[in-house]
Formats: structure tokens, sequence, C-alpha cells
């Protein structure tokens, strides 16, 4: 599959503990199916001409210059976005060139097809996984989507035993949520057998794209 390629909108060097452990390299995808009210990256939504469409080899090329950091450190690539879960032949790609040394890791929101997940399975050694809310009512008015490919995704991970592969993000979104919300996921994802979470706090920060999509939602 040579002709794989994906539009990229940022790569970034040297991060320390941001992304996981080690010394790893960001790279952003452009493109999600959500649109998130605080969306952290809200470039990364629309086409924009500066974004360039790499393929997983140019990519490779690229991020190699810091091989021995990722070798030494346990780190490796991150892929964010954007969604990185719409790739998983792009990442199954670059896994082939860059070997089992890198760790890979893709910060998702898991809103995606089960079989780009069951794709992934092989490929990935970390999800970062920012699950807004349990609470599909929560969830949608945040998002404009549902979370039903979410919920059954983490039950697919859980089913797999990936449990231990993965970081749950928990936010609490003003607004949106409370502690209690925030508890209350935190019980059913326990319950699935997930174990590492990550208590963060969203800043208002208002995606516009989020703003034409409620009008549209209301009109
Ligand atoms: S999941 Fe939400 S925050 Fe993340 S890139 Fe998509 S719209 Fe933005």
């Amino acid at each position: 599959m040579n002709n794989i390629s994906a539009k990229i909108a940022a790569i970034s060097r040297h991060r320390l503990a941001i992304d996981g452990d080690g010394v790893t390299t960001l790279v952003v995808f452009a493109g999600c199916p959500l649109c998130c009210r605080y969306c952290l990256n809200p470039l990364t939504l629309s086409p924009n001409p500066k974004f360039k469409n790499l393929t997983p080899q140019q990519l490779y090329e690229k991020v190699s210059i810091d091989s021995l950091y990722f070798v030494a450190t346990g780190g490796g690539v991150t892929f964010g976005g954007g969604e990185p879960c719409l790739h998983p032949d792009f990442i199954d790609e670059f896994r082939k060139l860059c070997g089992p040394q890198w760790q890979i890791r893709v910060e998702t929101s898991l809103n995606i097809p089960s079989d780009n997940l069951a794709k992934l399975l092989d490929n990935v050694d970390q999800f970062i996984i920012d699950i807004k809310d349990t609470d599909s009512d929560i969830y949608s008015d945040y998002t404009h989507t549902d979370n039903k490919l979410v919920m059954s995704n983490l039950r697919l991970l859980a089913d797999e035993k990936f449990c231990d592969k993965c970081i749950i993000r928990l936010p609490l979104i003003p607004g949106y949520n409370t502690d209690a919300n925030r508890q209350s996921s935190h019980e059913k994802l326990n319950i699935l057998g997930f174990k590492n979470y990550d208590y963060f706090n969203y800043k208002i920060k208002e995606n516009p794209l989020w703003h034409e999509a409620n009008k549209l939602v209301k009109s």
C-alpha cells in the first residue's frame, strides 16, 4: 500500500512528558469527525492549503532524526490531531518503517469506526483517550456528535485486554459537566477494567466552527 498519504498539520519535536514517556515527536493529522466547543486545535478541522500531504516514508524521513533520543528514553512518535485513528493504514505503514523500538502512541477521541481501531491494535503501544464525558447528552451537546462509537470502542479495548495500554483523559468541561459527572464516568470505566486516568480542566477557548454547527442544529 505505497500510495498512502495524509495531510499533516504540524510536527513538533523534543516534547518531554507531554504525550507519554520519554522524548516524543508529536505528529498532528488534519481532520476530525467531532466539533468540540473548546477544541484545542480548531485549525486542524478546516481545509488548509498549508498542510503538507506526506506519505509514511516521507514522515519517517523527517522524524527519524530523533531516533536515538526515542530509543534511549523510551519515547517515540505520538500521533494527534485532529483524529489520528482515521489513518490506521498510514500508521501501519509507518510502524513497518520505524520497527518495534519506537513507542507509537495516539491521542484520540475514539469516536472512530471500530474497524479502524481493530487495525490499530497491533501497531499502537499506548492509546491516550479523551472521552469528554460518558453521559451521552453532555457529550452530544459539547461535540455535536453522539458517543455510541466511543463506548463500543472502549468495550473493544477492554475485551482485547488493552486497558493497561490506555490513559483515559477525564476533562472538566466548563458549562457542560461537573466533578460528579466525571466521577460517574470514572466508575463506569473502572467496571470495564481501565486503570490509568488523567483528570484535567478544559480552558474556555471558543471554536468558531462549533458555533456554526450549533446554528445548523438549532435552525
Ligand atoms: S476531538 Fe474535539 S478537541 Fe480533539 S481535534 Fe476533534 S474537535 Fe478538536
